[in-house]
């Protein structure tokens, strides 16, 4: 039988909820038990795919062409797992399904109403995500915090879970907030205090709290916060800032967490090994060198919106001992200031992420066109590919005025197109050209030498593609397509042989890399950049 452990969130939202999730799963799964993973979403959104990058932070996307919420990206990275659509609830589904019921006449004329009819079709979405792989754990984690109008039939629906299913098979982990005044150096119990009563008004007593603060919890801290809020002093974690979040299980780790809640669940660990793990970090902290990095994008004051990217860069620097030190490079910036350029001239590497409309666009393609031009290697993703294809027919080709028609319909050259099938597309939700899809790659290209293999799955997520009527121009002037679909219509990597390293992806390593298990794009992207900081 699945037991399940549920995380809400109090204080404050961003706290880390998604990471200490993941953190959990990982203690566990180092012992030898199967977990899985599941995120409710409480706003109306059906899902997330259409939400702004700035206020929400990047779009993850699933095997399954899911557009998921970040979290999915540390549940992923964590637990080393491939997690899909049917890994989500949001209010918008929850009520999506109910009313349709409603419509079809499924409720009888009964009054339909929050209690019981949407809280039973939330515990129905829960136990059905449990039935899928049959974990023994199935992590819940709750976005938002407690108190929040929009969680309220999420909180209610898993205090009846917890009653239905006992107390040692449902347990309940809260985030909070200890903040330190700086005038006096001490750590202020309060909110959690107020967070703990917040969630008890709901019927809810945690079982175990996760403490965010700036520096390790106090034992006096922690004694408080047990007196106050009904709990163990070993049930206190603290859950203090860390160089970076992979250490986040260690941390939990070293205070006795594991056993303290496969003691509360009733579950014996099969085998111990945190080794891998534990090596891992190791070596994420013995790094040696830096190496620099420009990303350029058009949220780079908000890096929650490309949290893969510095994620998968991360992964592949320390399997060469090396860390990758970022330069944010904001796109519109360079618009409005050209001589800005010259920062690039100092970095061993320039990333163009994916991205959207006009509005920046020109500024990354003068960055690219800066790469191609200085021999720096460079990395583009999606918009940065369609971005390089557009610079090269603009500047190599010739093609004056070459542009998306995303970003200009009336261009002469619409060297990026849409895609076939999104032509009569409306409705946005969704739409994309989304998931893993298989790609072949040609024998005797850069490509061929990061994957070293005739196929592989990518993840992708766009509307617009290279324009094929343009191909043989490309290719006849020195920038090759060296993947494509499997049909050989679409275009999924292309480079410039005669350059240091200049290779893009119409699809999304990011979405792939693993801490141990770097995307090969980026690894090669970043051993491209080490060697051009060796040869300077
Ligand atoms: N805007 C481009 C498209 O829709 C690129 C999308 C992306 O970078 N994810 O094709």
């Amino acid at each position: 039988m699945t037991k399940f452990i549920i995380t809400t969130g109090g204080v404050l939202s961003g706290l880390g909820k998604g990471v200490a999730t993941a953190a959990i799963g990982k203690i566990l799964q180092c012992r030898g038990i199967k977990v899985d993973v599941c995120k409710i979403d409480p706003y109306l959104n059906v899902d997330p795919g259409l939400m702004n990058p700035f206020q929400h932070g990047e779009v993850w996307v699933t095997n399954d062409g899911y557009e998921a919420d970040l979290d999915f990206g540390h549940y992923e990275r964590f637990l080393d797992v491939d997690l899909g659509k049917d890994h989500n609830i949001t209010t918008g589904m929850v009520y999506l399904t109910v009313l349709e019921s409603e419509r079809r006449g499924d409720y009888l004329g009964q009054t339909v109403q929050i209690i019981p009819h949407i809280t039973e079709e939330i515990k129905r979405q829960i136990y059905k995500i449990a039935r899928m792989k049959n974990p023994d754990v199935l992590l819940v984690e709750i976005g938002g915090t407690a108190g929040d109008i929009e969680s309220m039939p999420f909180i209610e629906s898993l205090r009846q879970m917890r009653m239905e299913n006992g107390r040692d098979n449902v347990l309940f982990v809260h985030v909070t907030l200890v903040p330190t005044l700086r005038v006096v150096g001490e750590q202020k119990t309060k909110p959690t205090q107020h967070s703990v009563k917040e969630l008890r008004g709901l019927g809810i007593q945690p079982d175990i709290l996760v403490c965010r603060s700036s520096k390790p919890l106090l034992d006096e801290t922690k004694g408080k916060i047990s007196l106050f809020c009904d709990v163990g002093k070993l049930d206190v974690l603290s859950n203090h800032d860390v160089e970076s979040v992979y250490e986040v299980p260690l941390v939990m780790e070293d205070q006795g967490a594991g056993d303290n809640i496969l003691s509360k669940l009733n579950i014996k660990e099969r085998n111990y090994d945190f080794v891998g793990w534990k090596k891992y970090i190791q070596k994420m902290k013995n790094v040696t060198e830096e190496v620099d990095i420009a990303i350029v994008g058009k949220y780079t004051d908000f890096r929650d919106s490309y949290i893969s990217i510095v994620e998968a860069l991360s992964h592949s620097s320390t399997t060469f001992n090396k860390k990758v030190k970022i330069k944010w490079v904001e796109s519109l910036e360079l618009e409005e200031n050209p001589k800005k350029i010259d920062e690039l001239k100092n970095v061993n590497g320039i990333l163009v992420p994916g991205g959207f409309g006009q509005r920046g666009s020109e500024g990354k393609i003068s960055a690219i066109n800066f790469s191609r031009t200085n021999n720096i290697p460079y990395l583009g993703i999606c918009f940065g590919f369609q971005l390089a294809a557009i610079e090269y027919a603009r500047n190599v080709l010739g093609l004056k005025g070459a542009d998306s028609t995303e970003l200009n319909p009336e261009t002469p050259y619409p060297i990026i197109d849409f895609l076939p099938e999104q032509r009569g597309i409306k409705q946005m939700g969704a739409t994309m050209r989304l998931g893993e899809l298989p790609i072949r790659i040609e024998k005797n290209t850069l490509a061929y030498k990061i994957y070293n293999k005739d196929e592989v799955g990518e993840r992708h997520r766009h509307r617009y593609e290279v324009n094929p009527d343009y191909i043989k121009d490309f290719e006849k002037n020195g920038l090759d397509f060296s993947a494509k679909s499997l049909s050989g219509r679409r275009m999924e990597i292309l480079e410039i042989p005669d350059h240091i390293h200049f290779l893009a992806t119409q699809f999304h390593p990011e979405f792939k890399s693993r801490p141990m298990k770097p995307s090969p794009v980026f690894k090669a992207f970043v051993k491209a950049a080490i060697k051009k900081k060796g040869d300077a």
